[in-house]
This record gives C-alpha cells, sequence and structure tokens, in this order.
C-alpha cells in the first residue's frame, strides 16, 4: 500500500512538471475534444461521483494513446439553486447537513459559519473538488479552469442568450412550471431533492353537479366518464367550498391553494370534513345519472382537486375501493350509507379490450393479489390497466357517439367535446408527485406568467434536434430511443430565477439565467479561456462581436479587435483554437441528464453553432451503488473520494468503479471489491517488476510452439480490448487485459515451468512475457495510469505511458498452428484429468495415442464439407470410399465417422476454418515437446504412440478411440 501511495505522487507530479495534459492545438495531429458535466461544488465528492469523471479520464487517456491531441478541461458551476439551497439548509442549520459535513466529510466545524455564504460555500468545494480530481489523477488541462460566475463568463452567456433571442428561440408568455412555493422560484431537476424532473400533467375537471355546487372530478382518462358509478370523496380530510372565478366549486383545501397558482381567483366559503358529503348525490354531467358519493382513503386532497369519479370496471383503485366498501358495511351507516345502497353498485365495462374480461380492473387485481385500496401495487395495476387499453381498447357501445372509437381518440375527443359544452376544465398537476425542492417544500405547478423561456417546443428546433441525435455516436447506443422521447415531450423551459449566483439576462437584468440553460454551450468557452486567462482579457473586451468573429466568423477581425482593444494575434489565436477543438467529441454524463442537460445543450449548439460544429457523441453511465444499495447519507455508505483514496489506493478505486460494471449499468462498489483490485494490482505490479528488466530482442529467433501460442492469443485479448474500449465498455477491455490474459499467461507459466531451463530458453520465455507485459501496461493505462507509469519506467519504455501508443494486433504474430497445437495440449491434459478423477486411479504412467493419419484425411474431408453444409453420415461415407486406403477398413472408418460427424455439425464455423487452414498437426510431435509438461503435472511416466505404431503397448486396446485433437488417453 505504501508503494501505490509513493508511486502516485511520484507519477502525478512528473505529469504536472511535464506538461503532458496541456492541450494546445497542432495542426499535425488529429484532435479529440472529451468534456464532463462540470461539478456543483455544493458538497464535498464521495465515491459515487467518482464514476462520470473517471469514465471521461479513462476516455480521454485512451484516445491520447490512440495518437490524438486530447482536451479534457473542467469547470465550476456556480450558478443556481444548487449552491443556494445547501447553504441555506447551513444558514438554517440543519442538523443532518451539518452531522453529513462534519461526521461523514470531515468540513472542519468552524468552517461551518462561513460555507452559509454561499459563494464561500462554493469557493470551499471548489477547491475540494479540484484536489480530489488532482488526487485520482484525471488528465486534465487546469488551465481551462473557470467558474460560472467569472465576468468573462458572465459575458459569454449574455452573448448566447442575445444570440438565441435573435433567433426568435426566448419567447416571453405564461407557462406551467415546477414551482417551489417557498423559495417563488421555478424548480428543474437539479432545484429538487433527489435531482427530479418535475412532470407536469393536464387533468381535465369534469364538473359534476350538486345542487348550486359543482364537485369537479380530477381524471387523466377523461373517456371513462361513462363508466362512472360513484363519487369518491375522502371522509377524513378537509374540503372547502370555495368561489373559483364565477363558479362555486367543492374542492380539497389543498387544491384551493394550490389552484390560485394556476392564476384562478379562489375565495373559500366554508371548510368542512369529507365525510359531510358521503351518502349525497351528485349529477354526470355526461349522462345526467344520479350517483352517490362515498368515503374513500385512497383519496389524496393533494392530487388535483382531492374529487375522484369512480370507474371500477377500468380504475383498479375504484375497483378495490369499492370492494373494500362493500366488505366494511358495520360502518356504512357512519357515511349516510345502506349496505343495499353500496350492493348495488356495480362495476360497469365501456370499452372491450382483448387482453381482459368485461371488468380488467378486477383482472389486474386479481393477478397482482391486492387486497387494499392503500396497497402501493396498485399504481402498476393503473399502468398495466391502461397500457392495454390505450393499445387495444375499443369504446362499446354504451359510451353513445364515442363507440367504435380506440380509446386514444375518445380520449381527446371526450375531453373536447365536456370543454366546450361547458362541463370540465383543465388542471394542471405534477405526475410524479410528491417532488421535493431542495429547501424541503413540496413542489407544485404555477402558470408562470410574463416570463422568459427557452422555447424548446419550437417544431423547426426539433426537427433539427432529431437531425443531430441521429449523426451522433450515443454511448450506449439504447439511450437513443430516450433521446428521441425527449425531444419531442419538451417544451418551454423557465430559463430565469430571481435568486442565486449566475449571468443575468442581458435585456431584463432583474433575472438570473438558470443553471441548466446557463451550461449548455460552455464547451466552446474552454477553448478560449485559456487565452482570456494568459492575456487578462477583460469581460468588457468580451463584446458580442468578438465572441461572433470567435464562434461564428462574423465580422473583420482586424476592427474587431482594435475596437475590443484586444491583440489582434491573440483574437486570431482563440478563433484558431475553437476551430481547431471543435465540434466536440465526446460528452460525458451520468444518465440523469438524458432529459434534460445533454437534450439541451445539443438545442443549444444548433441554434447557435452551424452544423459542421454540432456535438459528435453523447457518453452516459449508469450511478454507483454501495454493496448494492444506493448510496445515501441514511444508509451510512457515502466513501468520500478523498477517503477511498487514503484506502484503497487511486488506481486500485479507479478500476473498482470501473471493472464492475458496464455503461448503463449501476456500478457495485464494495470493500470487498476495492481489496480485491488492489491485491490483483499488486499481483499485477510485482510480477511485472520481476520480468521487466528481461529484454533480448535475439531471443525472439528461438520461439518454440508455446512462445508462439500466448504472443498470438494476445493479439486476441489486443483486439477484443481495443474493439471494447471503442465502445468505452470498459469493463470488458479490463477483462480481456487483465483477467483473460492473465488466465493465458497463468497456462503458459504452467507450460514452460516444466522445461529444462537453460539460460537460453529462460531469455526466450522472459521476452515472451515482456511482450505481454509491454501490451498489457499499455491496455492498463488508461484505467490505472499509476502502477502503469511505473511498470513502463521499468520495462525501460520511452516517455511517459500516459503518451505512448495503445497497442495494435500485429497480424504477424497471429499463429493458428501454434494455437490449435496448445489446443491439443491442454484438451488433453484436461482429459487426463478428468479420467483421474473419474477413475480414482493415482497415475503412475500415462499413454497417448495419436490418431492415424487416415483419421485427419476423412476428418479434414468431414470439415470441408461441413463449411457449407450439415454433414449426412451416408453421404460422407460415399465419398470417402473412394479412397482406397479408407475401403480397405470401411468397418473401422465407419465407426469413426459415427463419433466424430455431430461433433463436427456442431463446431463453430470460426473454429472450421482454423483447423482446415491448419491442416493437419503432428500430434506425436507436439505431445512429445510437451512432454515434460505433461510428467510435471501427473507426477507419472508419460508414453506416447500412434494408433497404428505395432510397438505400442496398449493392453486394453484404446488405441482405436484416437480422434484428431483427441488423443486416446491409457492410464495405470
Ligand atoms: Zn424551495
Amino acid at each position: 500500500m505504501a508503494f501505490l501511495k509513493q508511486i502516485e505522487r511520484k507519477w502525478q507530479h512528473k505529469w504536472e512538471e511535464a506538461k503532458i495534459f496541456e492541450a494546445d492545438p497542432d495542426p499535425k495531429k488529429p484532435k479529440c475534444y472529451i468534456t464532463v458535466a462540470y461539478p456543483y461544488p455544493n458538497s464535498p465528492q464521495h465515491i459515487g461521483h467518482g464514476r462520470t469523471y473517471t469514465l471521461a479520464d479513462v476516455h480521454a487517456r485512451y484516445m491520447r494513446m490512440k495518437g490524438y491531441n486530447v482536451l479534457l478541461p473542467m469547470a465550476f458551476h456556480y450558478t443556481g439553486t444548487p449552491v443556494l439551497a445547501m447553504s441555506k439548509r447551513l444558514a438554517e442549520k440543519d442538523q443532518d447537513l451539518i452531522d453529513d459535513f462534519v461526521n461523514v466529510y470531515k468540513v472542519p466545524k468552524e468552517k461551518l459559519k462561513e460555507l452559509a455564504e454561499p459563494f464561500k460555500m462554493a469557493r470551499y468545494f471548489h477547491e475540494e473538488i479540484r484536489a480530489g480530481m488532482k488526487a485520482i489523477g484525471y488528465s486534465i488541462d487546469w488551465r481551462r479552469e473557470f467558474t460560472t460566475i467569472d465576468p468573462q463568463y458572465n459575458r459569454f452567456i449574455e452573448w448566447q442568450f442575445q444570440k438565441l433571442r435573435e433567433r426568435g428561440y426566448i419567447t416571453r408568455g405564461s407557462h406551467p412550471v415546477g414551482w417551489c412555493p417557498k423559495d417563488g422560484n421555478p424548480v428543474g431537476q437539479h432545484d429538487t431533492q433527489g435531482d427530479v424532473e418535475p412532470e407536469i400533467g393536464e387533468f381535465t375537471l369534469i364538473k359534476f353537479k350538486y345542487g348550486d355546487w359543482v364537485l369537479p372530478a380530477a381524471t387523466l382518462r377523461p373517456e371513462t366518464i361513462f363508466g362512472v358509478t360513484n363519487m369518491w370523496l375522502n371522509p377524513k380530510v378537509e374540503y372547502v367550498k370555495a368561489q373559483v372565478d364565477d363558479q362555486k366549486w367543492i374542492i380539497s383545501k389543498e387544491s384551493a391553494e394550490k389552484l390560485r397558482y394556476l392564476n384562478r381567483k379562489v375565495t373559500v366559503k366554508e371548510t368542512f370534513r369529507g365525510r359531510q358529503l358521503t351518502g349525497k348525490r351528485v349529477e354526470n354531467p355526461a349522462t345526467q345519472e344520479e350517483i352517490l358519493i362515498f368515503p374513500a382513503d385512497f383519496v389524496d386532497p393533494k392530487n388535483a382537486t382531492g374529487v375522484v369519479m369512480s370507474v371500477p370496471g377500468h380504475a383498479p383503485y375504484d375497483y378495490m375501493a369499492l370492494e373494500n366498501l362493500t366488505q366494511s358495511s358495520a360502518e356504512l351507516k357512519e357515511y349516510g350509507l345502506t349496505p343495499d345502497a353500496v350492493a348495488a353498485v356495480k362495476p360497469v365495462s365501456i370499452i372491450s379490450v382483448a387482453e381482459y374480461s368485461e371488468i380488467p380492473a378486477g383482472d389486474v387485481i386479481k393477478q397482482m393479489g391486492i387486497t387494499s385500496q392503500l396497497d402501493p401495487k396498485l399504481e402498476d395495476a393503473t399502468k398495466e390497466v391502461y397500457r392495454h387499453e390505450y393499445h387495444s381498447g375499443k369504446m362499446k357501445p354504451n359510451t353513445g357517439k364515442y363507440s367504435g372509437l380506440s380509446v386514444a381518440e375518445a380520449k381527446e375527443k371526450v375531453k373536447t367535446d365536456l370543454i366546450a359544452e361547458g362541463k370540465a376544465e383543465t388542471m394542471y398537476e405534477l405526475l410524479n408527485k410528491p417532488v421535493m425542492c431542495r429547501c424541503g417544500t413540496e413542489c407544485i405547478v404555477k402558470i408562470f406568467e410574463d416570463q422568459w423561456f427557452i422555447d424548446y417546443g419550437n417544431p423547426e428546433w426539433k426537427m433539427k434536434a432529431h437531425k443531430a441525435f441521429d449523426q451522433m455516436e450515443i454511448l450506449p447506443e439504447e439511450l437513443r430511443a430516450e433521446f428521441n422521447y425527449v425531444i419531442d415531450w419538451l417544451h418551454e423551459k423557465a430559463c430565469a430565477r430571481k435568486s442565486g449566483m449566475g449571468t443575468k439576462l442581458p435585456w431584463d437584468p432583474e433575472w438570473i439565467i438558470e443553471s441548466l440553460s446557463d451550461s449548455t454551450i460552455y464547451m466552446a468557452y474552454y477553448t478560449i479561456v485559456k487565452h482570456v486567462k494568459k492575456h487578462n482579457i477583460k469581460s468588457t473586451q468580451l463584446t458580442d462581436e468578438v465572441f461572433d468573429w470567435i464562434f461564428l466568423g462574423v465580422g473583420k477581425p482586424a476592427d474587431v479587435a482594435k475596437r475590443a482593444g484586444i491583440d489582434a494575434k491573440v483574437l486570431d489565436e482563440m478563433r484558431n483554437e475553437f476551430m481547431y477543438f471543435y465540434p466536440l467529441d465526446s460528452r460525458h454524463s451520468g444518465r440523469d441528464l438524458v432529459p434534460n442537460h445533454l437534450t439541451f445543450m445539443t438545442f443549444n449548439h444548433i441554434a447557435i453553432f452551424p452544423e459542421a460544429l454540432w456535438p459528435r457523441q453523447i457518453a452516459t453511465n449508469g450511478s454507483v451503488l454501495m454493496q448494492g444499495a444506493k448510496m445515501s447519507k441514511s444508509f451510512g455508505n457515502i466513501i468520500p473520494l478523498i477517503e477511498g483514496i487514503k484506502e484503497f489506493g487511486v488506481d486500485p478505486l479507479r478500476m473498482g468503479i470501473l471493472a464492475s460494471a458496464e455503461l448503463l449499468q449501476d456500478a457495485d462498489f464494495s470493500l470487498t471489491l476495492a481489496r480485491s483490485m488492489r491485491d490483483r494490482l499488486e499481483r499485477f505490479y510485482r510480477a511485472g517488476e520481476a520480468i521487466a528488466k528481461t529484454r533480448s530482442p535475439e531471443a525472439a529467433k528461438s520461439l518454440k510452439s508455446q512462445d508462439r501460442w500466448l504472443l498470438s492469443r494476445l493479439q486476441e485479448h489486443i483486439r477484443m480490448a481495443t474493439e471494447a474500449m471503442d465502445k468505452l465498455a470498459v469493463r470488458k477491455a479490463i477483462h480481456s487485459a487483465l483477467y483473460e490474459l492473465d488466465q493465458d499467461v497463468q497456462w503458459y507459466l504452467r507450460r514452460v515451468a516444466g522445461e529444462k531451463e537453460t539460460p537460453k530458453r529462460k531469455e526466450t520465455v522472459n521476452y515472451v512475457l515482456n511482450q505481454v507485459l509491454d501490451a498489457q501496461v499499455r491496455m492498463l493505462a488508461p484505467v490505472t495510469p499509476h502502477i502503469c507509469e511505473e511498470l513502463w519506467e521499468k520495462i525501460g519504455g520511452k516517455g511517459f505511458i500516459s503518451a505512448a501508443t495503445w497497442p495494435a494486433p500485429d497480424s504477424a504474430k497471429i499463429d493458428t498452428r501454434a494455437e490449435e497445437s496448445e489446443t491439443l495440449v491442454s484438451a488433453t491434459f484436461q482429459d487426463t484429468l478428468d479420467i483421474i478423477k473419474a477413475t480414482g486411479i493415482t497415475p503412475k504412467k500415462t499413454y497417448y495415442y495419436t490418431a492415424a493419419a487416415w483419421k485427419w484425411r476423412a476428418y479434414s474431408t468431414a470439415l470441408k464439407k461441413a463449411i457449407s453444409t450439415k454433414v449426412i453420415q451416408s453421404e460422407l461415407m460415399k465419398e470417402l470410399m473412394k479412397d482406397n486406403e479408407m475401403k480397405r477398413q470401411s468397418k473401422s472408418l465407419a465407426k469413426f465417422v459415427g463419433r466424430v460427424i455431430d461433433e463436427v455439425n456442431r463446431t463453430s464455423a470460426e473454429k472450421k476454418q482454423k483447423q482446415l487452414h491448419v491442416g493437419t498437426i503432428n500430434e506425436s510431435q507436439i505431445l512429445t515437446e510437451a512432454e515434460a509438461f505433461f510428467r510435471r503435472e501427473l507426477n507419472a511416466e508419460v508414453h506416447i504412440y500412434s494408433e497404428d505404431d505395432p510397438k505400442r503397448y496398449d493392453p486394453k486396446n484404446r488405441a482405436q478411440s484416437a480422434k484428431p485433437y483427441r488423443p486416446a488417453i491409457y492410464i495405470e
């Protein structure tokens, strides 16, 4: 462990000194520009944060070794609520947060007071996160670091927003947004606990009549109005009679409050419990039918109006509540109901759907074994019924003019008609409630009036976004459909807030551009910030025309430079640097940014830059679990990044985070995993150290078959690892480069251990192992760079391994014959072990009988036929019998063919090609060469005969069962 620490320090220091990760334009080299979403500096880093950044770093390191001039920059996102809300919680002395900071992250207690100020908090964690990123060895060009409150960056964002506005993508208007009533701010994903994007839906409120009053039942399925059998109110919660604009409504108390945010004028007249209305009758506006109001506990007063119409035929909640009610007839009196009245209410079927009986809600409830209206499984049941009905349901004749329509059609038509007739209206509500603001308040929907929006609903813009994604590589590809869905679903997004740090809207400076809107094209800013810092360019010099020239090539540079007071040469360099590194080659982030940031980034690039500069790739990854559980303070399983580094070492930690899962899977981190990685890497290091110094090219001239085998296998592992890395399947790459390659090395070491060790042979073996190590160190360098640098130095590699070349498979070293020969040895060895195990013999003498030449001829004839078609025994025999020698022993031949034909037919095409390519191998010679190995491993004498050797020792007549690649075995 101590040596790991020392290696880490040594190489991080050397990298920094040599500035090898500082990337400048180099016209002679292809570039690769990789960025990863910059962090909000509002809390310290833990291991979970490490995954996205480590993956981006591994990607950057890989591309560097592939010969690219790679730029990987980093900045810090001070903007908006994430920092603000956290400092506010400290200011309000939130004990959970304080415990967390002090006990888990070891933030000094005396610092806490200071951190209650947003800017100071951002500063503090900015330093902390940067230190962590350096300590874990990220290959970042730190010259480009900035924060989103730097005045020069503010100018850049102002310019971006001017462009968006000029191009018609900014609108002013009233739209529903997720809203925190406490903060008085719109909320997006980054403002909520658990990073939940508030999803806004539109309920239809169907107005049931109750005397002069209206009970507006909220539903997402207005087409089911024809199946309504009763009304539900929650008897235990408070309802109000309220004047809502010019109507008299009965709604939940919470609903009255929410309607105000939706710009309704609400005056509450009277408050009462729901039970006061149960047993009363209301009139269905669509059918004029009179129905009873029943009590139900599942009715949530916080959801829409808290008034629910009951459609037990098609809504599992309603079905269950009705069933529960029938069972509890004793209490009915209390609700003004009689058992007969309740029993008279039966589910009505109004939709026919192939998957179910008349009453789909009943079917699903039985399938899922639900017995209570408060069972959370009802949510899934509801979704399932809806899915089937929406896709294949047809409205029945009892739905009047909607009869025969699909559910999808009827849903829209019924809604439109009811609204037109004044029998319904709509209400926005959160579909994924409760959504909690970071401040702890439950979010609601507000009609955000007369505000600034980015118009992601613009159809032309959406079309271009689809085009951009069609051209983009998405890693992993499975996420493409999700992006397409998000593009279609996006609508106007509120882009400004009244509080927090950030950039002011240039034309309406009361407003601060919010954090998901000021982080969409900043990858462009990284390309020039280096010059801004170096030449101390002031924000006032960064005029719109300066940005127009740098990013769009618009204007006369000489004039622009003069007016801005920027050296013309510097301006030119900025333009060149942008044009050199753009477009962005890869954007990394966690998959939670798919529905917002990653899509917004693409939209904004489309809006600002020409098509040639749109992003080329998006790479996303899942999160990190801790021993199978989500990392969370309440589980006490958060490991701060710095702690993890101290505990396990950088390279084991990097490997632990990446080796346990492919991109989209959640990585399951555990202490055991990290320790086993550390042990594994230490072994790798020690083994490497031992062979590192011996390099003798002379030895390459005296390779044996087993040497050529390992070198050939190495090429395959390189090919596999490269293919995997190209798709960022890092886990797979590690498996090829470390585990699978190592299995081959272990086999090789066993094989050569039995050999007579002459100095020359020793040299050859070391040469082979050295070749393997050389490639292995390079393949592992992106993931475990520190250990690999150290080994690279020991091997005598030139320069840094971080700047060395990724290995390429050398086709000259692929040796199919050596591979087939080795397969013979290992298969024969395994067969021998199997026999020993089955018989329980301790072998003293082992006899191998290799297949006769005619069997090889017959076998290869079968193989050849099997390439194109399945071989039929009779046909093969017919063909073989043309051969006189075969004909002479037709009986043995028939027996042999019978034994191999299935095997040949089952052999993979690749294997068949390989074996045909190699032709007959000299099994006797190969086994004789491996004799020492067998002798040593089996601790027995070894004798090798051809099956037709007349002098062979074969007391049990085993020889005749020899097959090509499967010698017969006799043990005594
Ligand atoms: Zn809030």
